[in-house]
C-alpha cells in the first residue's frame, strides 16, 4: 500500500491510536511473575505483551562452551505463534527471531558484570505473547528488569524505544501500523547510568536532520521508560518488605 492510501496523522496532528507525536504508548510492568525462573518480568506497552525470564548464572554444558574469565550470555527472543494476526507465524525460530536474539544479547552484554561469574551461563528468554510493533525494544526493556529481578549485578537498567517517521512527521514509539505503513523506524536502546547507546538500528529513509530529531526523541522516550522501570523495581521491593 502506498503512503497516500493510509492516513497516519489526522488534521488535529494525532496518530492512529490518538497519541501526540511525542507520546509513548501506556506502559505497565510486573516484576517477579514466574516461580521457576531466577528472575522474571512482564511488560504491556500499548497492545504489546511480553514476558522475560532469566536463568543463571549456572554451569554450562557442554563445558567447552564456557569462558574462563566471564559468564556467557545467551538470549532467545521468540514470538508465540498466536502473537501476530497472520497465522503463518511458524513456531520454529525465524531469521528475524535469530537476528533479534543476537542484537538483544549484544545490547544487554555490556550492562552485566559477567566477569563476576566465570565459567557460567546466564540465559535470557523473551516471549512475545502479543505483538503490535516495537517488540525488540519492549523485549530489551523487560529483559533488563528480569536480570535485575534475578539479582544479577548490573551497571544500570537498559531502556529501549523507537522513534520514526510517519506521514512526514517524526514520532515516538511506533505501533504496528505505523511501523509497516510509515517511512522510517529507528529502534534505540540506552543505558542512562553510562550515558551510552547499546542498540541503534534503522529501517527506511531519513534526512540527516530528521535522523537527529528521531534519535533525540527516541532517547527522550528511553529516559521516560527508565524512570518507569526504576519505579516498578522500587515498588516490587517495597511490596516484598511489607
Ligand atoms: N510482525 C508480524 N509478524 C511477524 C513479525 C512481525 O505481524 O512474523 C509485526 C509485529 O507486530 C511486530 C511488527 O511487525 O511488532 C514490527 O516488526 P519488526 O520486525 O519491525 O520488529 P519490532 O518493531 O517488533 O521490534
Amino acid at each position: 500500500m502506498t503512503e497516500s492510501e493510509v492516513r497516519l496523522i489526522d488534521e488535529k496532528g494525532l496518530r492512529v491510536d490518538g497519541r501526540r507525536p511525542d507520546e509513548l504508548r501506556p506502559i505497565t510492568f510486573k516484576i517477579g511473575v514466574l516461580e521457576n525462573a531466577n528472575g522474571s518480568a512482564y511488560i504491556e506497552q500499548g497492545k504489546c505483551k511480553i514476558i522475560a525470564a532469566v536463568y543463571g548464572p549456572h554451569e554450562v554444558h557442554p563445558r567447552h562452551l564456557s569462558m574462563p574469565h566471564r559468564a556467557v550470555l545467551r538470549c532467545r527472543y521468540h514470538m508465540a505463534p498466536f502473537s501476530v494476526p497472520d497465522r503463518r507465524k511458524s513456531p520454529a525460530p525465524t531469521r528475524r527471531e535469530i537476528e533479534l536474539s543476537k542484537v538483544i544479547r549484544e545490547a544487554l552484554e555490556p550492562i552485566i558484570f559477567t566477569e563476576l561469574y566465570p565459567r557460567t551461563a546466564i540465559d535470557i528468554f523473551i516471549e512475545v505473547l502479543q505483538a503490535d510493533g516495537g517488540t525488540r525494544c519492549a523485549g530489551l526493556t523487560v529483559a533488563s528488569l528480569a536480570l535485575a529481578d534475578a539479582g544479577i549485578p548490573l551497571r544500570g537498567l537498559v531502556a529501549a524505544c523507537a522513534a520514526g517517521k510517519v506521514d512526514g512527521k517524526i514520532v515516538l514509539d511506533l505501533n504496528d501500523v505505523e511501523d509497516k505503513e510509515g517511512e522510517a523506524d529507528l529502534p534505540v536502546a540506552y543505558i542512562p547510568a553510562l550515558n551510552k547507546i547499546l542498540l541503534l538500528q534503522m529501517d527506511g529513509i531519513l534526512s540527516a536532520n530528521e535522523f537527529k530529531e528521531a534519535i533525540n526523541l527516541a532517547l527522550e522516550g528511553c529516559k521516560r521508560i527508565h524512570s518507569l522501570q526504576v519505579e516498578a523495581l522500587r515498588n516490587r521491593y517495597i511490596s516484598m518488605e511489607g
